[in-house]
């Protein structure tokens, strides 16, 4: 069981917190200002690490621009041990990973109407084939008719004259 710094309660699941990268000791999320879906975001990214205020202070960032403004910073009841995020850099790293997924759905999604165009024309191009195929026989088939046509009408003639003469 992990006490918090701030307030005598316990940090457990039911109300989660987190661990100062500096001097280990552990606060809650809500004791620290940071919200449950901030907690999750920070747990899954391991670039962040968070510090308390004491070692916040101790310490003055390497770079101001990484620290996130406190939401609550204007109603004048911060706590003691409220701490800041240094999680500029982890934004980043979502960006470019973000950026990198998009770039990759781009892709895949390219590839994707590539290949269902390719099919398509490759169906058509077998369609047209097949129908200039039959195209061929039936050509074939009205020439054989005419030809047969031709005889019948041939033989009617030699009938007929045979019946007249
Ligand atoms: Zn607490
Ligand atoms: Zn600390």
């Amino acid at each position: 069981m992990v006490k918090c710094i701030n307030c005598p309660k316990h940090i457990n699941k039911k109300n989660p917190g987190l661990q100062c990268s500096k001097c280990g000791k552990w606060l809650h999320a809500s004791c620290a200002s940071i919200s449950i879906d901030q907690l999750t975001a920070l747990s899954a990214t391991e670039a962040v690490d968070w510090k308390c205020k004491a070692c916040v202070g101790s310490q003055k960032p390497k770079r101001l621009s990484y620290i996130i403004p406190d939401p609550d910073e204007d109603d004048g009841k911060t706590s003691e041990a409220e701490g800041s995020i240094t999680a500029a850099s982890g934004r980043t790293m979502d960006n470019k990973m973000l950026q990198l997924v998009l770039q990759q759905l781009r892709t895949e999604i390219r590839n994707i109407i590539r290949e269902e165009l390719q099919q398509a024309l490759k169906f058509y191009s077998d369609k047209i084939d097949e129908y200039s195929v039959k195209i061929n026989n039936y050509e074939t088939n009205v020439k054989t008719l005419e030809k047969q046509c031709i005889d019948l009408k041939n033989n009617l003639k030699i009938l007929i004259l045979n019946v007249v003469y």
